[in-house]
């Protein structure tokens, strides 16, 4: 079965339209993928999104043939959306590139090489470069999807041989500021909680995520979790843009881009002055930082650094719209 770009996008919207009416579906091609003739199933993780759903891959003959969730999977529950149902494809598409391609003029074709060559030539490259300008002249650009394996040589290949710091990969660009977030908040490199807590979650607060294309699969049990308590759980998506995830949400906070800090701090703002807040957690679990030195203050001081951020102003930073749905 070959699938074009346009539908993809048809099939997933689909998908994501069923999702709104709470069909319970079986996500597409996995049944298909049950009824096809393989020699063997493999477990293993789609490795496209952070989500982790569990899978297995149909092999007929040393290829992949198929692919399917595990049902006892207690992240995905044998669904799989689109973009992992089709994974498999990729590894055998005629324009999967295989074989290092090469030019040695931007106005030139590219041409096949062996790896031999291909590695010589780099090699090569890294040498001269060094002896000419120096060890800071090269640079790694790494993958998030490389192995930790793969991660680790490169830095020692980098840092250990080549002796340079110039390190970097691309997860810094979608990764750095939630780091950040998750240090200075809870002390660890990793978001808290666990997909369970949405099961027992009377309220969800969405910020800046299309998590209805973006992982689709664990949107699949917000979005279960609201239809199953439509009175009982409330949604609040914050997002300059109206999304998918918006169309589940009771209120959609739509706001001025670049300005979630504002949102954020007004919100830290009513919480405190209406004492909404639970004293004796954040007494024994909680510590207050302000300014760049994230100096430890005490709640007062906390409360008095939001003082600029009353609802009135923040709104006007923010501007926006704010939507109640039904
Ligand atoms: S939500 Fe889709 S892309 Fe993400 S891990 Fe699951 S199957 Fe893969």
């Amino acid at each position: 079965m070959s699938v074009s770009r346009r539908d993809f996008i048809k099939r997933s919207a689909a998908l994501t339209a069923a999702s709104y009416v709470g069909m319970n579906l079986p996500i597409g091609d996995v049944n298909v993928a049950e009824a096809v003739d393989v020699d063997n199933w493999v477990r293993g993780t789609c490795r496209l999104c952070g989500v982790g759903c569990r899978l297995e891959m149909g092999v007929k003959g040393g290829r992949p043939v198929a692919l399917r969730g595990v049902p006892e999977s207690r992240t995905n529950y044998g669904y799989l959306c689109m973009k992992g149902m089709l994974f498999y494809k990729i590894m055998q598409h005629p324009e999967r590139l295989k074989k290092p391609l090469y030019r040695e003029k931007k106005d030139q074709p590219f041409r096949e090489i062996s790896w031999d060559t291909a590695l010589d030539l780099a090699a090569k490259g890294f040498a001269e470069s060094v002896k000419k300008y120096g060890h800071d002249s090269v640079a790694y650009y790494g993958s998030g999807q490389c192995l930790t394996e793969e991660t680790y040589l490169f830095q020692k290949v980098m840092r250990g041989g080549l002796q340079t710091n110039n390190v970097e990969g691309n997860p810094r660009l979608c990764m750095a500021s939630a780091v950040g977030g998750y240090l200075t908040s809870f002390g660890a490199d990793e978001p808290i909680g666990g997909y369970a807590n949405v099961e027992r979650s009377y309220c969800m607060f969405i910020i800046g995520s299309n998590m209805a294309e973006a992982h689709p699969v664990f949107y699949r049990r917000v979005m279960r979790r609201k239809l199953d308590n439509p009175d009982k759980v409330k949604i609040i998506n914050a997002d300059p843009r109206i999304s998918p995830t918006s169309r589940i949400a009771d209120m959609h906070m739509q706001f001025r881009p670049g300005t979630d800090m504002a949102l954020m701090n007004a919100m830290a703002y009513v919480i405190i002055d209406e004492n909404l807040y639970d004293e004796k957690f954040l007494r024994e679990y909680s510590t207050f930082r302000v300014g760049k030195d994230k100096k430890e203050v005490d709640m007062a001081a906390y409360k008095a650094s939001l003082d600029e951020y009353t609802p009135e102003k923040a709104a006007r930073v923010c501007g926006g719209n704010i939507t109640a749905e039904g």
